[in-house]
């Protein structure tokens, strides 16, 4: 790995937390007196969705799925694929997908039209991070963390190859 890179720091593990804690507040206060069922996409938002989930007082039931994107490194290349669906019934449930970023909106996209089909009462989106000139769909995600340009984006749950998912804040390298 080129770990001689610099890297430039985005976020602080102090940045996260306030805005892990106001996303928290926000999604507690909208779904207060309901069920909540998050959708932790893995393995990108583990870190964020553990984070997060512990900052909502609702009463929550946590799912995991898997999704592949065939392509180049971990870039999507348009087609998202289902690799672990979730097993738990989510008819008439309110339904919060979380991921760390979304960039081109597709595999967001895809996983709610997959999951609408199990007829949840409801169902919004999550993300930590939001490169919005880089989207490919419609998709705008319900709760956002940071907005952010087109960058390559590392650490929090973010990863560049294997490594750097463990970093605790939010970094790119600089050429
Ligand atoms: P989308 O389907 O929105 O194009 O891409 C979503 C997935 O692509 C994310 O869940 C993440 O796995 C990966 N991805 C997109 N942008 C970045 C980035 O800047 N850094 C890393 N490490 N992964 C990214
Ligand atoms: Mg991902």
């Amino acid at each position: 790995m080129e770990m001689n890179k610099k890297q430039r720091v985005l976020f602080s593990a102090d940045d996260i937390s306030k805005k892990v804690k106001e996303l928290g507040q926000i999604i507690s206060a909208d779904y207060e007196g309901k069920e909540l069922v998050v959708v932790s996409l893995l393995r990108g938002s583990f870190i964020f969705a553990s984070d997060l989930v512990r900052e909502i007082n609702v009463l929550t039931q946590i799912e995991f799925m898997t999704t592949a994107s065939y392509g180049h490194g971990e870039e999507t290349s348009g087609q998202v694929n289902i690799v672990t669906d979730i097993k738990d019934d989510i008819t008439g449930k309110d339904v919060l997908v979380v991921d760390d970023i979304m960039d081109t909106g597709l595999t967001m996209e895809k996983i709610l039209e997959h999951l609408k089909q199990k007829n949840p009462n409801s169902i919004k989106s999550c993300v930590m991070l939001d490169k919005p000139e880089r989207r490919k769909t419609h998709i705008t995600p319900d709760y956002v963390g940071f907005t952010i340009p087109d960058v390559f984006i590392v650490g929090y749950g973010l990863n560049y190859g294997d490594y750097y998912r463990n970093i605790p804040y939010i970094f790119t390298f600089d050429e």
